[in-house]
C-alpha cells in the first residue's frame, strides 16, 4: 500500500491551461495511471491577488477535454493555510526554526554593508540562535535555520544530481509578520500530507527543490521522487510564447484538434520511447517512465501534432468521434448539428475519417452528408457540371433505379455507363461530385452514394441534370 505511486498536478490559478502545464499534468497523470497510482489536483490559490475562480474553471474544463480524470476532490492550498502554519509552529517549538524580528530596514542595511565589503548579501539574521528571553515585543517573521555548510543534493531524475552549497541559502521565512505561510512551506505540507511520492513539474522548480527539501529534512519526511522537466521552446528554439501561435490547451480544441491526438502530441514533447511517434492511450501509459524525458527542451511543431491527429482521428470509433465533433463546435461558437445531421454524420464517418488531420478538415468532406437540397455548388463543383454533355446525367438515373445498392454493383454500373458513353471515370466522377456534393473534393462517389441511399442520390442527380 504504501508504495502506491502518487503525484500530482499544482497549477496557480492565474490564467488559461496553458501547452506546458497540459503537459505536466498529462506526465504526472501517465505516471501514475501506468502504476495503478493515484493523480491528485491541487489549486495553488494562496496568491489571493492573482488567483481567480475563472482560472481555475478554465484548468479544470481544460483538463477535463484533455481526459485527465483526477483521483478525489481538487485540493485549495489555501484552504490548507492553518495547516501550513501549524507546521511552521512545530519547527519553531523543535528549535528548527526562530523568530526574527529584523525590520526590512535592518535586512536592507545587512545588505548594503555585505555589499561593501565584497561578501554574500545572504541575510544572516542576528536572531538565529537568540536567547528567547531577549525576544522583543514587535512583528517577527519566522524563518527556518538552513543548514550552512556542506551541500543539498537535489536527486532528479530528469536532470541528474544537482548539488547546490548550502551556504548559498539562506534562512527561508516560512510564516510572514502576519502569520500567514509562504507558498514554499505550503507545497511541501500538501506534497507531504497528500502522500505525493513523485514531483514532476516544470524545471523552473528546481532552484524552489533546494529550498523545499530544508523542510522535508527539519520535519524528518520522505523526500519524493524529484523529475524537473524542461520547457517547452517554440519551434524556433524560443521560450514558447503567443507569438508562436495558440498557448491555451483549449485553444487547440476550439482549432478541432483531437484529445487523443494531442494527448499523444504532448506526451512526445519532451519524452520518448525509442522511435515510437503514434501510439494509443494505453501505450503511453504502459510505457511512460521518467527515465524517457529528455534533458533539454522540446521544440513544438504544429505539422508533428497535426500529423498524429490525423491518425488518431482515422482509428477512432465512429461515434465518440461524432460526440468529439459536436463538443468541438460548441467549443469553436459555431452552430450545433440538428439531430440528423448529427445521425448522418455518423453513418458517413467511415469515409470521412481517413485523411481528416482535423475536425475542420472531416468537416469539409463531411459536407455532402450535412447539406440538403437544393444543393449549392462551389465554382469548381459548377464547372465540373457543366464540363458533361447535356442529358448524360438524365440517362443515368434509371441505371441507378435498377441498381442494387452495394458498393461493388454501383461500381460496375458506373463504369460501364461511362464506358458506353464513352466517357473516363474520371470524367463522370466530377460532375458527379458537383451534382452530389457541390464540391469538387469530396470522399469517393460510390461511398457518397452509399451514405445517402438510392433516393437522395437520384434526387441530387436530377437536380443538377435539370440545371446543368
Ligand atoms: N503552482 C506551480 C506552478 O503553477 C507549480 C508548483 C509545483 O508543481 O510544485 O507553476
Amino acid at each position: 500500500m504504501s508504495d502506491q505511486v502518487v503525484t500530482r498536478f499544482a497549477p496557480s490559478p492565474t490564467g488559461y491551461l496553458h501547452i506546458g502545464g497540459a503537459r505536466t499534468a498529462l506526465f504526472n497523470w501517465l505516471y501514475a495511471r501506468g502504476r495503478g497510482g493515484k493523480f491528485l489536483l491541487r489549486i495553488e490559490d494562496t496568491d489571493r491577488e492573482r488567483s481567480t475562480p475563472e482560472a481555475t474553471e478554465a484548468i479544470l474544463k481544460g483538463m477535463s477535454w484533455l481526459g485527465l480524470d483526477h483521483d478525489g476532490d481538487v485540493i485549495s492550498q489555501f484552504e490548507g493555510a492553518a495547516r501550513h502554519a501549524e507546521v511552521a509552529h512545530q519547527l519553531l517549538a523543535e528549535g528548527k526554526a526562530y523568530k526574527c524580528f529584523a525590520t526590512q530596514e535592518e535586512i536592507a542595511a545587512f545588505r548594503e554593508q555585505a555589499r561593501a565589503e565584497g561578501k554574500s548579501t545572504l541575510f544572516r539574521s542576528p536572531w538565529r540562535d537568540a536567547d528567547p528571553s531577549t525576544h522583543p515585543d514587535r512583528p517577527f517573521v519566522v524563518r527556518i535555520k538552513a543548514p550552512q555548510d556542506g551541500t543539498t543534493v537535489i536527486r532528479d531524475k530528469v536532470q541528474g544530481d544537482v548539488t547546490i552549497r548550502n551556504d548559498q541559502l539562506d534562512d527561508m521565512v516560512l510564516l510572514r509578520s502576519d502569520g500567514t505561510p509562504v507558498y514554499m512551506l505550503a507545497v511541501v505540507v500538501d506534497d507531504h500530507d497528500m502522500g505525493v511520492t513523485h514531483v514532476i513539474r516544470g524545471d523552473d522548480h528546481l532552484n524552489n527543490a533546494a529550498r523545499q527539501m530544508m523542510i522535508y529534512e527539519a520535519m524528518g519526511w520522505k523526500v519524493p521522487v524529484w523529475a524537473h522537466i524542461p520547457l517547452i521552446h517554440g519551434p524556433d528554439g524560443k521560450k514558447l510564447s503567443k507569438r508562436h501561435g495558440a498557448l491555451g490547451a483549449q485553444e487547440y480544441q476550439a482549432m478541432g484538434y483531437p484529445a487523443a491526438g494531442m494527448r499523444n502530441y504532448l506526451a512526445r514533447l519532451g519524452w520518448s520511447h525509442g522511435d515510437d511517434e503514434f501510439f494509443t492511450d494505453e501505450q503511453a501509459k504502459e510505457w511512460f517512465d521518467l527515465d524517457g524525458i529528455g534533458k533539454s527542451p522540446a521544440r513544438f511543431d504544429l505539422k508533428k501534432l497535426e500529423n498524429l491527429c490525423g491518425q488518431h482521428i482515422a482509428i477512432s470509433d465512429d461515434a465518440a468521434l461524432r460526440q468529439e465533433i459536436e463538443e468541438y463546435l460548441d467549443a469553436a461558437g459555431l452552430p450545433a448539428l440538428t439531430e440528423t445531421q448529427s445521425g448522418d454524420l455518423e453513418r458517413a464517418m467511415y469515409c470521412l475519417k481517413d485523411r481528416a488531420r482535423t475536425f475542420p478538415e472531416l468537416l469539409e468532406k463531411a459536407h455532402f452528408a450535412l447539406t440538403a437540397r437544393p444543393i449549392e455548388r462551389d465554382e469548381k463543383a459548377e464547372k465540373a457540371l457543366s464540363s458533361v454533355s447535356d442529358g448524360i446525367l438524365d440517362q443515368l438515373t434509371p441505371q441507378l433505379q435498377n441498381a442494387s445498392w452495394t458498393r461493388n454493383e454501383l461500381e460496375e454500373t458506373l463504369n460501364s455507363f461511362a464506358e458506353a458513353n464513352g466517357l473516363k471515370f474520371g470524367k463522370l466522377a466530377g460532375p458527379l461530385r458537383a451534382a452530389l456534393a457541390g464540391r469538387a473534393v469530396t470522399p469517393s462517389v460510390f461511398d457518397m452514394m452509399l451514405v445517402l441511399g438510392r433516393d437522395e442520390t437520384i434526387a441530387r442527380i436530377s437536380d443538377a441534370a435539370a440545371q446543368s
